[in-house]
């Protein structure tokens, strides 16, 4: 058993300073320093270090690891031509050795944000089958995360495969570590025969698909099919509860009651709306239909705390006022994220109490102004959020980071991912 002496906690509710936290698999017993009595665990001093649960990202896409540095013919003039251009290349050109090593730097660089658990959105062109199993492999066997995973269903790949994939992997794990959910690239990439044959073998597993990231998608919709996309899905009967809809920055009122009569949950991005220069989305709709909402980075880089200050920031540019949207709504995603992360793998994360799971990451921090459970969410976004560099991490109680690092074996995988980087861009 393991026990973190003289910490200070925050788990998004409550913040509580010179505090024992002791723990193995799951937090076994939390109190005042006064009260710790030392019973042979392996003690580890905490001073001046503030504890948190392990921090989890709601929407990623380990496939984009190796965009990094790369340059390619590059005009788009919307929002398919940027897929095509630069996307669409990069996942439609990975095999299991570029989808291994990507899993292996994006964990990696995860822990080191304090990154415990990881909902990955995936796509590998040349190697369907096993794609997850190997992200699964580098993610949660090697590096020590939890994740949830999926493939992204589309019409630009053999559509029998990757159903096959999503299949096989959400049946075979359901575990606390690792879980599958269904994996649609997004409706205007998937035709009326694939929806179809997915609805008939889909069963209760609920789908992880982009909604509405650009307007075209609606427009396509419209235009195809003579029906708004939740309306579409809805009819294919693949709004399962807890499916995770991602983005869905024009979606109607309609459909924002559809995806809240459906028990579904929206992840945002904005960092990467920004990027793509498509639009922001409209809290305010999903808050008036009730929807939860998460939040993820859609894969640029591998923190999640960036996220949250961008979120802040491009609301008020939104609605032109700092006043109507603020940490607050923040804080409630990020809670929202644990609960949701909790859902689909059958545990209890994001709180410092016993009976939850030990996924937590320790930080040096001095408060320089007074701190407490009102104003510790201020603190980490405006003290800690640009300079985020845990000292240890656990997940699940064992230790990922240790004084900084990752085991060494890791480094050394991790110094090997640019020769896979560079086989996958002589073939883009
Ligand atoms: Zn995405």
């Amino acid at each position: 058993m393991i026990a973190l002496t003289h910490v200070n906690y925050y788990d998004f509710k409550t913040y509580a300073e010179d505090q024992y936290i002791i723990f193995e698999d799951k937090i076994i017993e939390v109190g005042p320093m006064t009260d710790f009595v030392n019973q042979d665990y392996e003690v580890i001093e905490g001073m001046d270090q503030l504890v948190m649960p392990g921090l989890i990202n709601g929407h990623h896409h380990i496939y984009s690891t190796f965009a990094r540095g790369l340059i390619l013919p590059f005009d788009p003039e919307n929002f398919q031509e940027i897929l095509d251009q630069l996307w669409w290349k990069l996942d439609g050109s990975q095999d299991l050795d570029n989808v291994y090593y990507s899993g292996i730097v994006s964990g990696v660089e995860g822990v080191k944000n304090g990154i415990t658990t990881i909902i990955d959105h995936h796509a590998s062109g040349l190697d369907i089958k096993g794609s997850l199993e190997t992200l699964k492999k580098a993610i949660c066997d090697e590096v020590g995360q939890r994740g949830i995973f999926c493939f992204e269903c589309s019409d630009r790949f053999d559509i029998d495969a990757c159903i096959e994939e999503n299949l096989s992997f959400a049946k075979k794990y359901q575990t606390t570590k690792t879980a599958g959910l269904f994996g649609l690239h997004a409706a205007m990439s998937l035709s009326e025969e694939s929806l179809t044959k997915i609805s008939k073998v889909i069963e209760d597993i609920p789908i992880h698909i982009h909604i509405a990231e650009s307007h075209m998608d609606e427009d396509l919709s419209l235009e195809r099919y003579g029906e708004r996309i939740i309306h579409r899905l809805e009819r294919h009967q693949l709004l399962k509860e807890k499916s995770l809809l991602v983005h869905c920055l024009y979606i109607d009122e309609d459909e924002a009651e559809l995806i809240a009569k459906y028990k579904c949950t929206v992840a945002l991005n904005v960092t990467s709306n920004m990027n793509n220069g498509v639009g922001l989305p409209d809290y305010n709709l999903f808050k008036r239909a009730g929807i939860p909402v998460i939040i993820g980075n859609d894969g640029i880089g591998s923190g999640i705390m960036p996220e949250w200050l961008n979120l802040n920031f491009t609301m008020h540019h939104r609605d032109l006022t700092p006043v109507k949207f603020g940490l607050g709504q923040v804080l409630e995603m990020v809670n929202q994220t644990y609960v949701y992360a909790s859902s689909i793998l059958g545990c209890k994360l994001g709180r410092i109490q016993p009976g939850y799971e030990a996924d937590l990451l320790m930080i040096p921090y001095i408060p320089p102004t007074p701190m407490n459970k009102n104003n510790a969410f201020g603190h980490l976004c405006f003290g800690l959020a640009n300079n985020f560099n845990p000292s240890y991490v656990w997940c699940g109680g064992k230790m990922i980071l240790n004084h900084y690092k990752v085991k060494e074996n890791l480094m050394d995988t991790y110094r090997e991912a640019s020769k896979s980087a560079r086989q996958l861009w002589d073939r883009i």
